[in-house]
């Protein structure tokens, strides 16, 4: 029987590695199989019975899905010629910890992680989605000397698909139509830009049955989304994984789409030299240009204070 993806696989033959078979490494590959994006995918753990488990699962399903050779590895060697790293190894927070409480295990944890991916595949685009995320693209970038442009982390992409849920459920009408996006630090300085939320070209604010008090919860709500869930079950991971997904296709595709990611900025509203989410155009080269915003005084203070709250970490 011929597999959907034949053609495009004889041309292509993208290599992605999940890196980290935890609960989060783990959904990303499953649901990177689905994407028609991908042709070899290699998951990475220092526990090699883990990556090689999760992965024969995962290619047992290869009758159901496009093709995809799947392997499971600890050995860096088999990580070379990667297009893309998708960094989900380290510590996860506990109920009660932040992601910035995990700053230093996790630095620790990139300091042998990183070079070794380096080696084997320097051109590689590295997406960064182990926590804190900010902290961790700003050091990878900057201690291991990568390209700003094709390093970088998640960031709020899920929280503003979290607010665009929240608020959708809310006012009855589908999230593809809510255009409202949180900036900052993906954390708990994050913040929602609704001097410019639309759905349907028309200002979230004023939209039938919104009000400032179901702004304000719709906030609070995406806030303290991952501390719930964590809570209640001890990790999130299915929506970080359709996130990236949404990004490999992204790049594979070259589809130039705008999304809020973690990135270096230069002079971004007057802050440089940090890692945070604002919005920014991919392509098959990374991060392609940053979306400038129009930001009223207030949010560009959030900003300022999430430039902050993650400077102080770096
Ligand atoms: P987990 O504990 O289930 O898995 C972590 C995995 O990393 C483990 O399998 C462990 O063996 C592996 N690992 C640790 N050190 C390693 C090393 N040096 N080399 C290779 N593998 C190594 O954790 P999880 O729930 O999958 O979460 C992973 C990370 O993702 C956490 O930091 C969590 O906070 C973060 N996270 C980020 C987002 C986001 O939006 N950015 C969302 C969810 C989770």
């Amino acid at each position: 029987m011929t597999k959907k993806n034949e053609t495009a696989s004889a041309c292509k033959n993208t290599k992605v590695a999940v890196i980290g078979a935890g609960s989060v490494g783990a959904t990303t590959a499953f649901s990177l199989l689905n994407t028609e994006a991908i042709d070899h995918l290699i998951i990475f753990d220092k526990d090699g019975a883990k990556a090689e488990g999760i992965s024969l699962d995962l290619s047992h399903a290869s009758p159901f899905t496009p093709n995809v050779k799947v392997h499971g590895s600890n050995n860096y060697n088999d990580l070379a010629n990667a297009d893309i790293f998708i960094i989900t190894a380290g510590k996860r927070q506990s109920p009660g910890e932040t992601r910035l409480d995990l700053t230093k295990a996790n630095k620790a944890i990139f300091d042998e992680l990183i070079p070794n991916l380096v080696q084997q595949s320097p051109n590689a685009i590295f997406i960064m989605v182990t926590n804190p995320v900010d902290i961790l693209t700003y050091y990878a970038i900057t201690k291991f000397k990568l390209s700003a442009q094709r390093v970088f982390g998640t960031g709020t992409m899920l929280d503003t698909a979290r607010f665009q849920e929240i608020i959708a459920n809310k006012i009855g009408v589908s999230p593809h139509s809510i255009d409202a996006y949180i900036l900052g630090e993906h954390g708990d300085s994050s913040f929602p830009v609704l001097s410019c939320a639309t759905v349907a070209g028309t200002p979230l604010t004023s939209f039938p049955g919104m009000s400032e008090t179901i702004l304000r919860e719709s906030f609070t709500e995406t806030k303290n989304a991952a501390y719930k869930i964590i809570n209640d079950i001890g990790f999130t991971c299915y929506s970080i994984a359709m996130v990236v997904s949404t990004l490999v296709k992204a790049i594979v595709h070259n589809s130039h789409e705008a999304f809020m990611l973690s990135t270096l900025v230069s002079n971004y509203y007057g802050i440089s030299d940090v890692c945070l989410s604002v919005p920014v155009i991919v392509g098959q080269n990374g991060i392609e240009s940053h979306v400038d915003l129009p930001l009223n005084n207030e949010e560009v203070e959030c900003l300022k204070n999430s430039a902050k709250i993650l400077k102080s970490f770096q």
